[in-house]
């Protein structure tokens, strides 16, 4: 047999020879022809291009619609439309959730991905309804709060989301989101060649039409001190930026946020900027105070809708009861710069919250649709691998969610697979996987996992960075993940990721674990006027760390109109606040339990290049990541296995129509004579379950078509 040409082949799993090297020359040869897509089976490589291949029009959209996989080449649209029939039950499989899991670097495409995995659903589904146009404005809004420029990427999504798109009868009839680990600190600090979240600049360019009275009083960007890498760029780009605010201002109409809404978030965001201008020196006695040239701190309480000596006294100076009696404690000034951090960075992360919060009440389902009758597809786009030359508490979490989707990936793709073919006696030679299982327990185990030795740290009074890694050096010893810096002045160690190796930066994380305000900001952020402040600081945090509000459902899908606040609930505080780190382990559990009860389908992002540019393929690069996702071996198991396997009852009650006798019963004779029937090879039977390749599917679909 002739060997098909470099970059002819779509499915990399019809390969006949396959070594790292052949797979490597393959996305080459197919990059280098714009073809950015390839199949590896039923999973989906995609290169980022970095720029635009004009592959997504209207036109795509309409081939990749109830397609077969073979009938066309491989694409991001096929995805969404594998996704879909599945829900719908076409194909081997009984009718239900789905969930499609994005993978990639920072910069890979995975958020690009998600949004045209999404646009081409509701086209699929179309009904032209308002919930639709809607769905498809929540990204842009999304991002304008949760997105930055980084050094990775011009776009960065500083979170991690879960979007859950529910169906009913193949018709779309609502959308939840969850968000995952806000990079909370980027509002008050950005590293070099690096940015502010889009909002802030999005605000300056649009300052005349959010604030046409003044009331924000803003300056130009130069003058804020979160605005310290931002306020060049603004200066150069103030068109685009302007576009961008209207952009967003259109997609909060869109998708329902109120007049007042919208002006609540400016009005907030507004008060951040000017909070961080806030600054303190030494008084006569050796106590921070606000010494405040241009008035920051009056204009941030006024915008926040509290009192300015109380602001002042609170970042100043912790009140605590002892004994019924109130005892002051004045801040040093760094104490007092800290805590003023610490309430812009509540205040952003409770903003975002309460933003997630609305757009779940605004998509949920109107009608009460009997839960058993409705399906989702589920779209997870979380932060990719991060590996800086600093690397602090938010790359540990980002690369732990990562570990677990490897993991997720290799449950799916070898584990469960392979033992399928052991339990049911197919003949298998064993493909083997690297296992990442010793990552997950090295964070996660009790009592001793990296993240229970912090909690437990973070409470313990004297604890500190350093004796939290002290900790991790004694416990971790002869762990071979885990490596001790052979520094022993500062508070490091490495850890050896499925990815590569990291060194992690200690300094810090205890506090950012705690994540704890003085509980006197809380108080004044409680009382204020302004409903959007006081509405998201009475609410409960919940296990998984999103805001407890309970507010209405909408009614209408009207954007303008009825204002509606959600309810506050009424105790708060008394109970003691999980750690950061343990609500993310509680919401990476729960979103790993969703994922489980679905049928996941994967798409693998590749970065081409460092330097975000198109046209570049830098060898190395890529196939280090090829590497650390196992892509030689998924190609094997792919090539080898068996993606469908319907049960004997399943493939029989599908497919005896091709036999002319719909009283078949569902016996593994049964399930041989069809078989035979069909003409087709290298199918298996098992024990109790019927052993497919893709193509064997789509054969068996075209009989049954041609039969009708
Ligand atoms: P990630 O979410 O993986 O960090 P993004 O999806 O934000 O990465 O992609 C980073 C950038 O790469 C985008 O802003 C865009 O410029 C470019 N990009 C990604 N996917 C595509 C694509 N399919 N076509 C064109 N450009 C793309
Ligand atoms: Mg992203």
């Amino acid at each position: 047999m002739d060997r098909p040409a470099l970059g002819a082949v779509e499915d990399l799993a019809e390969l006949a020879n396959l070594d790292e090297e052949i797979l490597l020359a393959e996305i080459k040869e197919r990059y280098s022809r714009n073809k950015i897509y390839t199949y590896v089976g039923d999973i989906l490589i995609a290169v980022n291009p970095f720029k635009d291949i004009g592959i997504y029009g209207k036109d795509e959209s309409q081939r990749y619609r109830m397609s077969k996989k073979t009938a066309q080449p491989p694409h991001i649209f096929a995805v969404s439309d594998a996704a879909y029939q599945a829900l719908l039950g076409h194909g081997g499989r009984p009718p239900g959730n789905q969930c499609i899991l994005i993978s990639g670097e920072s910069g890979a495409g995975k958020t690009e991905s998600t949004k045209l995995i999404i646009k081409q659903l509701v086209e699929l589904c179309k009904g032209n309804t308002q919930l639709e146009r809607q769905i498809l404005q929540v990204n842009p809004l999304l991002e304008a709060f949760g997105n930055a420029q980084t050094v990775m990427n011009d776009n960065s999504s500083r979170f991690g989301k879960y979007i859950q798109l529910r169906f009913h009868s193949g018709q779309l009839i609502g959308g939840k989101i969850s968000e995952y680990l806000l990079e909370k600190s980027r509002v008050v600090r950005q590293n070099e060649g690096e940015e502010n979240f889009h909002i802030f600049s999005y605000l300056f360019a649009g300052v005349q039409q959010a604030d046409p009275e003044g009331r924000f009083a803003l300056q130009d960007p130069s003058q804020y001190r979160y605005m310290c890498h931002g306020a060049r760029r603004l200066k150069n780009n103030l068109p685009v930026l302007h576009e961008c605010f209207e952009e967003l201002v259109n997609a909060m109409d869109m998708v329902g946020f109120t007049d007042d809404d919208q002006q609540d978030l400016f009005t907030v965001i507004a008060a951040i900027l000017h909070l961080g201008n806030v600054v303190f020196e030494l008084d006569d006695y050796d106590a921070a105070m606000v010494t405040d040239p241009n008035g920051a701190v009056k204009i941030a309480a006024k915008l926040l809708g509290v009192d300015s000596e109380e602001v002042a006294s609170c970042l100043t100076s912790l009140v605590t009861v002892t004994r019924g009696e109130y005892v002051k404690r004045a801040y040093s000034v760094h104490q007092a710069q800290d805590a003023r951090d610490a309430m812009t960075k509540a205040v952003y992360g409770r903003l975002f919250g309460w933003i997630v919060n609305k757009i779940n009440q605004l998509l949920a389902p109107e009608i009460d649709v009997d839960p058993h009758l409705m399906t989702e597809i589920g779209i997870l786009d979380i932060f990719g691998f991060e590996h800086f030359e600093k690397n602090s508490f938010e790359q540990a979490c980002i690369n732990l969610a990562n570990e677990q989707l490897q993991f997720f990936f290799n449950q799916h793709i070898f584990k469960m697979e392979q033992e399928e073919y052991m339990k049911e006696g197919i003949d298998w030679t064993e493909i083997k996987f690297v296992d990442n299982k010793p990552l997950l327990d090295l964070f996660l185990t009790k009592p001793i996992g990296m993240l229970a030795l912090l909690d437990e740290e973070s409470l313990f009074p004297k604890g500190t960075d350093q004796s939290y890694v002290d900790k991790l050096n004694s416990s971790f010893r002869k762990n071979q993940y885990f490596t001790k810096s052979p520094q022993t002045t500062t508070a490091i160690f490495c850890i050896s990721h499925y990815a590569g190796k990291v060194t992690y930066q200690a300094e810090g994380w205890l506090e950012k674990n705690r994540d704890t305000m003085p509980a006197g900001i809380i108080e004044v952020l409680q009382s204020s006027t302004n409903a959007l402040v006081k509405t998201v600081f009475r609410a409960q945090i919940t296990r998984t760390g999103s805001l407890a509000l309970q507010g209405r459902r909408s009614t209408g899908r009207v954007s303008k109109g009825s204002r509606q606040r959600p309810i506050p609930s009424a105790s708060d505080g008394a109970k003691r606040k999980l750690t950061v780190g343990a609500q993310f382990k509680t919401s990476l559990s729960v979103l790993m339990e969703r994922m489980t009860a679905a049928t996941p389908i994967f798409v693998r992002c590749l970065k081409p290049n460092h330097l975000k540019t198109a046209d570049n393929f830098d060898e190395k690069y890529i196939q280090s990541q090829l590497l650390y996702t196992g892509m030689l071996e998924t190609t094997k198991i792919r090539r080898e296995g068996y993606a469908v396997r319907p049960t004997f009852e399943d493939f029989v009650s599908k497919y005896k129509i091709l036999m002319c006798r719909l009283d078949l019963k569902g016996s593994r004779d049964n399930c041989v004579k069809i078989l035979q029937a069909s003409k087709m090879t290298r199918w298996h039977i098992g024990k109790s379950k019927v052993f497919l390749k893709y193509h064997h599917v789509e054969q068996l679909t075209d009989i049954l078509d041609n039969l009708g």
